[in-house]
């Protein structure tokens, strides 16, 4: 069984947000409109939040894409009164919609902001509900998401191997973001496989992990030159 986890290079990263617009199309992220989106209530499973570095005028803005780290030490599995939330045997933080019963208190203990409320039933207007992967179910009002490391891919590649009774290559499952990303930032795989390129940029002394000292457990890793801490930003629509 693989123990899936990403690493993600900001010094590869330039901003273009082709992974933001991957991961709705394919997650059906509904769009939130602007009038929800003018007072927060936006959904995001992916956001490239930007950090500018330096003092003027030798200043330098980086792109961080932040989605959920899939933490071993999940703080909102723990608070979730109906363990809607729980750690898949290969990794996953794997999110129950229907048994969700929406009371946020999973939102509120994540300290990477990746959590988001469905304030409204969702809606595609024409022609954009064509877009909608039916591989993925569409969430409701009143239900926690978050990003799931695109789990119809994995279980798709992993059904794929089993047919042929062969392991998971490395690379063959691919979440939509490290597939659309054209500056390769994005590198998604087996973190047990000592030979696949997520565990080879894990071990890199570029790497760490965000709010790493918060004993999460987070699988993702950032990989930049220096001292950078891979913060996030507070706030967001839940
Ligand atoms: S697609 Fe790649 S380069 Fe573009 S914002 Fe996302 S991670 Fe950065």
């Amino acid at each position: 069984m693989a123990n899936w986890g990403m690493a993600i290079d900001v010094d590869r990263c330039d901003g273009c947000n082709a992974c933001v617009v991957a991961c709705r199309t394919e997650n059906n992220v509904p769009p939130a409109g602007p009038e929800q989106a003018a007072i927060g209530r936006t959904i995001e499973w992916l956001r490239v939040e930007r950090h500018v570095e330096g003092e003027f005028p030798n200043v330098r803005v980086r792109f961080v894409p932040v989605m959920c780290v899939h933490c071993d030490e999940a703080p909102c599995a723990s608070v979730c009164p109906v363990s809607a939330t729980y750690e898949t045997p290969d990794g996953l933080n794997a999110q129950i919609h229907p048994r969700c019963i929406g009371t946020r208190a999973c939102a509120q203990a994540c300290p990477y902001t990746v959590r988001h409320f469905n304030w409204g039933e969702p809606s595609w207007e024409a022609p954009l509900e064509q877009t909608i992967n039916p591989d993925v179910a569409v969430r409701w009002k009143g239900i926690m998401e978050k990003c799931t490391f695109c789990v119809q891919r994995i279980r798709r590649a992993e059904d794929t191997a089993r047919g042929d009774e062969r392991e998971v290559q490395d690379g063959e499952a691919q979440p939509a973001c490290a597939q659309a990303c054209p500056a390769q930032a994005i590198v998604f795989g087996d973190l047990d496989d000592p030979e696949s390129a997520v565990s080879q940029q894990a071990e890199s002394p570029r790497a760490e992990r965000p709010m790493e000292e918060l004993g999460t457990g987070p699988r993702v890793f950032y990989l930049k030159e220096g001292d950078w801490r891979g913060s996030v930003r507070p706030g967001s629509s839940d």
